[in-house]
């Protein structure tokens, strides 16, 4: 009998090999022998990722009058990355194996070793490298790659990408890849109070990728050093901040659950401890989702204080108060940040979607996506593609749809591999077009979770899927 962790890591290599086959996720460079940690999104992977992201724009900026949206450059000032604490603080432990000279990030390991025996991580103390290397000998963690546990000390590492800017390469011309999209909403925090009508309590919403030259890298698309993220930086006056942020957290979960369809029972909050949180934050809480491999950070929603503010208003010299327009109480904001990883969530989304099936026709593999982020909504099949009756009335309907619908036509193979190839892109429906269409004007529409099938008038398609997606 396999156990379960066999059966769990099975399930992930599906998964990544359903992406492969589909045209969601490639290795990057692949045809160099791929690239460490790194991947491109195909044909299906990009429509996801930009439905996920159109969603979380809508409901988090669009459909509310208090959040406005940004776009910042993925260069700064390198004063900007001083000012946030980023060139001294945003360090990772690194450990390295004595006898195959493995480098880890001791902390993760640690919690690896907890989640894998069940332990509470309050057990451990991971304030300083000294207790974390403490705790890698209690727990007996050896080497992933080669099974020893002799290891060296901890030490500091800086996960901020430097590059250079400038033909001449010089210590004074080294700057950063972002390690977070916050701080460009931070300053432009001001400019947005200046050129908008904006009023505390509000926000500023953005997405776009940052960088972290992260020491392990692993599972997948779940961690790279690369990623996507979107977040929103909540300004509210600061005895405000622990009510806010209870309503972030409920209003990122219910983001989850309702619009990407992810099980609540496969999702709960996590409080981090003090020790974990980051340099910026008093109070974080991890949004975890149950992957294959155990529970896991899809996003989380951070009380970063006036921290930022604070130290750009110092080092700038520029003054970054809010001042009251009715009060006229004048003070530094706090900040709650409600932020997920866009490709951590693209991961979570597939996980929970995927499913192998027994059905009356054998197994079936089926991403039961919810309907308004499946990449592809309708496809339209001719029953034979050597039916030119068939195949022009097949494809006028496609036509009409697709000014509407993210719609496909297929007239490869027989029906049969149709479906199985819509079922694992997540098509929530597929249209086919036989012989009676030809006479009664109806068509057959499969429903991609039931798999039944309903004869529809061509008529009244557009109607019926009008209320079928929003
Ligand atoms: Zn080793």
């Amino acid at each position: 009998m396999p156990n379960n962790s066999d059966i769990n890591s099975k399930i992930m290599e599906n998964i990544i090999a359903l992406c492969k086959r589909r045209g969601f996720v490639y290795p990057s460079s692949e045809i160099y022998g791929g690239f460490s940690a790194t991947y491109d999104y195909g044909p299906y992977g990009v429509e996801l990722l930009k439905n996920i992201k159109d969603n979380w724009w809508n409901f988090m900026v669009r459909h509310r009058s208090d959040v406005l949206g940004l776009d910042t450059a993925i260069f700064m000032n390198p004063k900007v990355w001083e000012a946030s604490g980023h060139t001294t603080h945003f360090t990772d432990p690194l450990m390295d194996c004595k006898n195959c000279k493995a480098r880890v990030r001791a902390d993760k390991l640690v919690e690896e070793a907890l989640r894998t025996t069940k332990k509470d991580f309050k057990t451990v103390d991971f304030s300083s490298k000294t207790a974390v290397r403490q705790a890698i000998d209690d727990l007996m963690v050896a080497c992933p790659q080669c099974g020893k546990k002799d290891w060296t000390e901890i030490r500091d590492f800086n996960t901020l990408f430097e590059t250079y800017q400038g033909v001449v390469k010089g210590q004074q011309d080294i700057i950063y890849l972002r390690g977070e999209i916050a701080q460009g909403m931070f300053v432009q925090y001001k400019n947005i109070l200046n050129s908008t009508r904006a009023r505390i309590p509000f926000g500023i919403a953005q997405s776009g990728k940052a960088f972290r030259n992260e020491v392990t890298v692993q599972r997948f698309i779940f961690r790279t050093r690369e990623f996507n993220l979107a977040e929103i930086e909540y300004f509210v006056k600061p005895k405000e901040a622990p009510e806010k942020l209870e309503f972030w957290k409920k209003t990122l979960f219910d983001w989850h659950t309702k619009n990407l369809g992810v099980a609540e029972n496969h999702l709960h909050w996590r409080e981090q401890t003090p020790d974990e949180r980051a340099h910026y934050s008093n109070g974080t809480f991890d949004l975890e989702y149950q992957f294959p491999w155990g529970f896991d950070e899809v996003g989380a929603v951070a009380n970063r204080t006036d921290y930022d503010l604070k130290n750009h208003q110092e080092k700038s010299g520029v003054n970054l108060t809010y001042t009251d327009p009715v009060t006229q109480e004048n003070y530094l904001p706090f900040v709650i940040e409600p932020t997920f990883g866009l490709d951590r969530t693209f991961l979570e989304i597939l996980c929970d979607a995927y499913q192998e099936e027994t059905t009356a026709n054998g197994q079936r593999t089926v991403l039961k996506l919810h309907k308004n982020i499946a990449p592809i909504q309708l496809a339209v099949f001719p029953l034979l593609r050597n039916k030119p009756d068939l195949v022009s009335l097949a494809q006028k309907i496609f036509a009409q749809l697709k000014e509407k619908f993210v719609c496909e036509f297929d007239d490869n193979g027989n029906v049969g591999k149709r479906y199985r190839r819509q079922d694992e892109i997540g098509t929530p429906y597929c249209l086919t077009v036989d012989f009676d269409s030809l006479t009664d004007q109806t068509v057959t529409v499969r429903d991609r979770d039931t798999m039944q099938q309903t004869r529809m008038a061509v008529s009244q398609l557009e109607d019926f899927f009008n209320k079928q997606f929003i």
